[in-house]
């Protein structure tokens, strides 16, 4: 396998004053490429150290990319620091001046910005419709590939996909990729699904299987080195059989799906209009639904009603309900729901209603129980949830979950 290494030019890296997402982004390129990638080095912008991590990178890997300090200012010293470090001497390029002069148009060109047309011998140049610094290619005589990046995410990205991959691909640098296909899961923990993968996990070889968990949701990651997407799908088939076997009631989609999409499908494709009373989430559900474009088509609205009073004044709850079991009961939710289908044209609502603390909670209902009320008319289905984290994660979870309630009762048919 190719190996490769990220080198990160930048004190403001070091002190903690921007995120490194260049390493991030590359990374996850490199994993795509099925580049393997073992070390990731951040450094100031220090000559002697810059030096250090680029000797140090050589000694272990075929492909070098190094972001940042390709700019004109002072402390942009990789072109340079490069160049002393394979004994390369710097030579002009006109071409380079011309092409710095053409994005100045007439301006005046300070005069530190006419450094960037010096490269070290032998350099490939790649262009950078995005800003003055061009990118660099390097070989180095043992064969190593080294490409010189500039800082900026919207300059280096484009730069990346446009000249470095096809740059790599000629060079002979890339024999298959890294595809991966996620199946998405909500209403289950990720414990619970290790266990019931367990022997799937154990036994992976390809492709490999990997958990994720975020707010209510579990991803099971399929990941192979192969030659292309067909190639893959054919090495997941079974894995994946074998998976939604195990836990299709909780699956909602793959790849690019969202919960809310897959909610938004379901909806749309039963010809439902959607109304949602929400309380402790305020108004994250109808966030949730309309970041999908087109939701317009099944989606009414969001009642969101926090204060008691609201619960009753839009909502119709009965102040005896309130009084009797409180805002967080069952019998709420189910009233919070008959008042969000009394909006015009609702043929289906869904309400929530809980404690997403830190204060409020008691013995008998602690922070973290929420109920939800999924249904039309005739059919209710309600769910008690006890859920953990802090205010944020509470909300995020209780509005994933009412979601998920709401999904499982149209597939039921409802
Ligand atoms: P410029 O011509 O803009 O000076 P440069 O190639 O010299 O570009 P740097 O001076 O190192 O790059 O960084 C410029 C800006 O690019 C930084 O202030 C920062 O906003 C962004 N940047 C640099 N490195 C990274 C990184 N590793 N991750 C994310 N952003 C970065
Ligand atoms: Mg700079």
């Amino acid at each position: 396998m190719v190996k490769a290494e990220i080198i990160s030019v930048g004190t403001e890296l070091l002190l903690g004053q921007i995120v490194n997402t260049n390493a991030q982004f590359l990374a996850l390129q490199m994993a795509e490429l099925g580049i393997g990638l073992y070390f990731q080095t951040v450094v100031g912008d220090n000559e002697m150290r810059l030096m250090e991590a680029v000797h140090q990178a050589l000694a272990r890997a075929d492909v070098l990319i190094i972001t940042g300090g390709l700019g004109p200012t002072e402390d942009d010293i990789t072109r340079e620091t490069v160049a002393k470090a394979f004994a390369k001497d710097l030579v002009y390029v006109p071409e380079i001046e011309a092409e710095l002069q053409r994005i100045f148009s007439g301006r005046e060109m300070p005069a530190n910005n006419l450094r960037q047309a010096y490269l070290p011998r032998g350099a490939v140049v790649l262009p950078n419709p995005h800003g003055t610094a061009p990118g660099l290619a390097l070989k180095h005589h043992l064969g190593q590939l080294i490409f010189l990046l500039p800082g900026p995410p919207r300059e280096m990205q484009p730069m990346f996909r446009n000249f470095v991959i096809p740059y790599l691909q000629e060079q002979g640098m890339l024999n298959g990729r890294v595809i991966s296909r996620t199946l998405h899961f909500v209403g289950i923990g990720e414990s619970k699904v290790a266990e019931v993968l367990s022997d799937l996990i154990s036994n992976q070889s390809v492709p490999t299987i990997a958990l994720y968990s975020k707010l209510g949701e579990v991803d099971v990651r399929l990941t192979a080195h192969t030659t292309g997407v067909a190639a893959a799908d054919s090495l997941f088939s079974s894995v994946r059989a074998a998976i939604l076997a195990r836990l299709q009631p909780y699956f909602y989609g793959e790849d690019e799906c969202t919960l809310a999409r897959a909610v938004g499908e379901a909806l749309g494709s039963r010809g439902h209009l959607l109304a949602v009373a929400e309380s402790c989430t305020g108004g994250m559900i109808g966030h949730l639904i309309t970041n999908e474009s087109g939701s317009s088509a099944y989606f009414l609205g969001s009642l969101v009603c926090y204060a008691n009073e609201v619960k009753t004044q839009l909502l119709g709850v009965q102040e005896a309900t309130l009084e009797q079991f409180g805002a967080v009961s069952e019998e709420c939710a189910r009233e919070m729901l008959r008042g969000a289908l009394r909006l015009k044209n609702a043929t289906v609502g869904l309400a929530v209603t809980g404690i997403a603390g830190p204060l409020g909670g008691t013995a008998e209902k602690p922070v973290g129980t929420v109920w939800l009320a999924a249904g039309c008319r005739s059919v209710v289905k309600t769910k008690q949830l006890s859920l953990t984290g802090d205010r944020e994660a509470i909300k995020e979870r209780a509005a994933r979950l009412a979601l998920a309630l709401l999904l499982n009762l149209l597939r039921e048919g409802k």
